[in-house]
């Protein structure tokens, strides 16, 4: 019997002409990749913004700086990343829209 393989930790992914749809973690909203600011768990254990989309590991999406803020009120930077955020700098990643 096989089973579905499907990786712990990943979205099922939608691509459409645009290229990869992800959801921002602020606002909920859907848009494809490149309207969206990536952002990791850096080798220092901090939340980074990942403007390249190049570092490895789990990332979660944002719009812009309002959702950022959104997204900290609700934890959902702690959610998305599993609780490996730890303490989230509102400050720093809102340089990555400036
Ligand atoms: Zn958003």
């Amino acid at each position: 019997m096989r089973r579905a393989t499907k990786r712990p930790g990943t979205h099922p992914m939608e691509i459409t002409a645009s290229g990869p749809v992800r959801t921002c973690v602020g606002c909920g909203s859907r848009k494809s990749q490149a309207e969206l600011t990536r952002f990791v768990v850096g080798p220092q254990g901090g939340v980074v913004a990942d403007r390249r989309r190049r570092l490895p590991g789990r990332g979660a999406y944002l719009c812009g700086a309002g959702c950022l803020t959104a997204a900290l009120k609700r934890k959902a930077l702690g959610r998305a990343f599993r609780g490996k955020a730890g303490q989230v700098d509102p400050s720093a990643l809102g340089q990555a829209w400036e």
